[in-house]
This record gives structure tokens, C-alpha cells and sequence, in this order.
């Protein structure tokens, strides 16, 4: 089903309801209760989502936004494969859409104690990934030309990856509140597991730039000893 079969006033509350508001008095509802379909606290609304489970439309629009992401990154990073730097720049401001477009309204419906372990999750991982794609793509950026379609393809499925993971993990956890899950002991442990990716990826990234500088360097004396050999 499509927001298209919808009347407007339905439309508009289902979009309240994804806000984590109440359809009716649009008061911001406490974490989790629009996922449990119960009350709205102040004005005893039902907040069932009368067109299936609210965890089923938040996977629908987040599913558009995520291709919206994967397309305008991967033909920017096509267009501007010659400079360094500024395809890792877009793969960033492609997961920061993902951040505020997909995550955001995912964690808005969680209790408070779910909503915690899953920003941190979802953080600390994002920040050793985002690492990771800065030292695929500027590896690259050595190779010039012959990285320049690779490397839109690359930043890309970057992009599309952070998006696929971030939804999966958030329909899962919106599954977990739906069903009034408490929240595990070693979901607090995979909190502890991004941190230390996180530290990891972040050592990896400042060798592999110092790295990279040296190489670039080490080219252009080659090509200014070329010229004045000539
Ligand atoms: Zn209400």
C-alpha cells in the first residue's frame, strides 16, 4: 500500500503518527507508545495505525530516501572523481541525510532506554564506517583517472550500505518496541563493539592519509623532475 490509496486527513495522521505524534491532538507521545498501537496519554486516542504496522510505513518512506541518497552521491562522485577529498565529503553528507531523514524518525518512536542504545549503536558504528569509506576512496584518488568511475561506484554503495544497515537496524529495533522487548544486555555490549571499530577505523584513516600525501607528493616531484629533464 502507497500513501496514494490514502484520503489527505488519513495521509496527514499517518505522517503524525510516524513523528511519533498523536493523530489527533498531535501531543509528542512518550517513546514506544505509537509502535504498541495503545492511548494517546492526553486525549485517549486510538493510535492503531488502521493501514498496517506503523513499523511497515516507516520502512516504505525510508526506503525512497535512501535511493534519493545513493543517486545524487554516486553522480556527484562521478562528476568530481578528479579531486581529492571531495567524494569523501559526499559519501559524509550522504550519511548525514541518512542520519536525519532515516534515523532520526526511527529512533523519535522508541522508548527512551531502546532509543539510547540505538543512537549509540548507530553513531559509533556510522563514525568507524564514515572512516572506513575516507580510506577506500582516498586510496583511490591515486589511481586518477581509472578510480574515477570506481570511485563514484564506490562512494555509492557506501552510501547505499549506511542506509541498508541503519533501516534494517531500526526495523528491527521499531519490531522489538512494537512487541514491548526489554532491551538486551548484549545490546549494550554491540554499543561497546562500535566504539572500539570506531577507535580502529580512526588510527587506520590517519595512516592511510599520511600515506596518501607522501604518495601524491612523491608524483608530482616525479613529474617536475620529467619537465626540466625535457
Ligand atoms: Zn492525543
Amino acid at each position: 500500500m502507497t500513501t496514494a490509496a490514502l484520503s489527505p486527513r488519513e495521509v496527514h495522521r499517518l505522517a503524525l503518527l510516524l513523528e511519533g505524534r498523536c493523530p489527533s491532538c498531535a501531543e509528542r507521545l512518550p517513546g514506544g507508545v505509537a509502535l504498541e498501537g495503545s492511548q494517546c496519554p492526553r486525549c485517549d486516542t486510538s493510535l492503531r495505525n488502521p493501514h498496517g504496522p506503523l513499523e511497515d510505513w516507516y520502512a516504505r518512506r525510508t526506503s525512497a530516501r535512501m535511493w534519493v541518497a545513493v543517486v545524487l552521491v554516486g553522480a556527484g562522485a562521478f562528476l568530481t572523481g578528479m579531486l581529492p577529498l571531495v567524494a569523501s565529503l559526499l559519501v559524509l553528507a550522504g550519511l548525514a541525510w541518512i542520519r536525519f531523514t532515516i534515523i532520526a524518525p526511527g529512533t523519535r518512536l522508541l522508548s527512551t532506554g531502546r532509543r539510547i542504545v540505538s543512537q549509540w549503536t548507530l553513531r559509533l558504528g556510522g563514525g568507524a564506517f564514515a572512516a572506513g569509506c575516507f580510506i577506500v576512496i582516498e586510496a583511490l584518488t591515486l589511481l586518477s583517472f581509472l578510480g574515477m568511475p570506481l570511485k563514484a561506484a564506490i562512494a555509492a554503495v557506501q552510501v547505499a550500505f549506511a542506509a541498508w544497515f541503519s533501516r534494517r537496524y531500526l526495523a528491527w529495533q521499531t519490531r522489538r518496541e512494537a512487541a514491548r522487548a526489554g532491551v538486551a544486555a548484549w545490546e549494550w555490549a554491540l554499543v561497546l563493539g562500535a566504539a572500539a571499530a570506531l577507535v580502529l577505523a580512526c588510527a587506520v584513516l590517519v595512516v592511510t592519509l599520511v600515506w596518501v600525501k607522501d604518495a601524491l607528493a612523491a608524483a608530482m616531484t616525479a613529474v617536475d623532475g620529467g619537465t626540466l629533464a625535457k
